[in-house]
């Protein structure tokens, strides 16, 4: 089996693995189980600075997108959906099926939001319930500052919902700090636990608008205020997939013991940059580079294709390309996570560009090389 460099989900560490096997109480009866659940949550409101609620719900990260959509959305409501990348524009989907308007927000998906443009176009229209953003928008490797960004939506009124599935856990997150609303994570990438949970942080504010809508929500499995009184009540919507869970509080805690893992994500992601722009390759962004995430143009006269089934079928590494308008246009490493060490990274990298030679492109420096420099190996 390759071994898997792509941008979520990633590879798992064994301990997480282990928690996942282990012999399980029924978690419908058992009042421990409320008790663990709620352990893990206080953790991972500690680790966003949220002074609101965090929640764990059983199904992969779209979900937490869908959910925050759904329970916040009534009909006709108006909603910014600031759209400069795939996942970005995608949220629009999610406000009309409830009954919502976006309004969309498009910008050049080669850079990140501009927080003094945002504030122009707000000064002339703010009347929107809640804004739409991505933090990572992981097919492009746009980064969006959602410290400055949220703090403006704010200042108008504007609850934010910000999609940071593919960056919590490798850049830093300040909910309180920054007047997020509701923010959307997952368990498969820089966590590094299996697909299967999305996690949400909701604030109080958020709690009592979905609390106190006009309209009821239209959804039952994206429902956010049906775990609202959870602990009191000891009472889930559905059964709790007790095991992912277990896993997940594994991760947490290897999460937790490595005080330093947003500096190795920095790094390795510096250290790649270099070796893709030393080579002559071109990054796809301009600027807002993901540390989580390095998204390289398709160069001139190569298919994607031949690219990843190459670094497959020569060096069983699997990296990936992108979807819809950006299909067959870039190629990505994920490095986040588990998958950002030296060792799993350059072996990526010294495989790339052994598959780049093989397929006729001349690099202009050696990218391993490169890498070990700026490692300082
Ligand atoms: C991975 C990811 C999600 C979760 O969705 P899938 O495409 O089903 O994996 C949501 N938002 C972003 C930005 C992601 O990277």
């Amino acid at each position: 089996m390759a071994k898997i460099m792509t941008a979520g989900p990633v590879q798992v560490r064994e301990n997480v693995r282990i928690a996942r096997s282990k012999v399980t109480t029924n978690p419908d009866v058992d009042p421990a189980f409320a008790e663990d659940y709620k352990a893990l949550c206080d953790k991972l409101e500690k680790i966003m600075n949220c002074s609101g609620r965090a929640y764990i719900m059983d199904g992969e990260g779209i979900l937490g997108l869908e959910a925050a959509c759904a329970s916040l959305t009534e009909p006709g409501d108006r909603v910014l959906v600031m759209d400069n990348g795939i996942f970005g524009r995608g949220f629009d989907g999610f406000v009309s099926m409830y009954g919502g308007e976006p309004v969309m927000y498009t910008k050049d998906y080669h850079e990140p939001f501009d927080p003094d443009e945002l504030r122009a176009y707000l000064e002339k229209d703010h009347d929107f319930k809640y804004a739409t953003l991505v933090h990572c928008d992981t097919p492009s490797g746009m980064l969006n500052e959602i410290d400055k960004l949220c703090p403006i939506l704010a200042e108008y009124g504007i609850m934010s919902v910000v999609d940071s599935v593919s960056a919590m856990f490798g850049e830093p997150v300040d909910f309180d700090g920054s007047y997020i609303d509701i923010l959307c994570g997952g368990s498969q990438k820089c966590l590094s636990a299996p697909p299967g949970l999305t996690m949400v942080w909701v604030s109080d504010k958020a709690m009592d608008v979905m609390c106190n809508r006009k309209t009821p929500i239209a959804s039952f499995y994206a429902n956010i205020t049906a775990f609202k009184t959870y602990y009191e009540d000891k009472w889930f919507p559905y059964t709790m997939p007790i095991s992912d869970i277990m896993g997940l509080a594994a991760a947490v805690d290897n999460y937790l013991a490595e005080p330093d893992v947003l500096q190795r994500h920095a790094r390795i992601a510096a250290a790649t940059r270099a070796a893709v722009n030393e080579a002559g390759l071109e990054m796809y962004v301009n600027s807002g580079y993901s540390n989580t995430v390095t998204v390289i143009n398709v160069p001139d006269g190569l298919i994607d294709r031949q690219i990843l089934d190459t670094m497959i079928e020569d060096y069983g590494i699997m990296i990936t390309g992108a979807f819809d308008v950006l299909a067959g246009k870039v190629i990505r490493i994920g490095h986040m996570g588990e998958n950002a060490n030296y060792e799993d990274m350059v072996e990526t990298i010294a495989a790339l560009q052994a598959t780049l030679s093989k397929l006729g492109f001349r690099l202009k420096a050696n990218m391993v090389d490169v890498f070990n420099r700026e490692m300082g190996r």
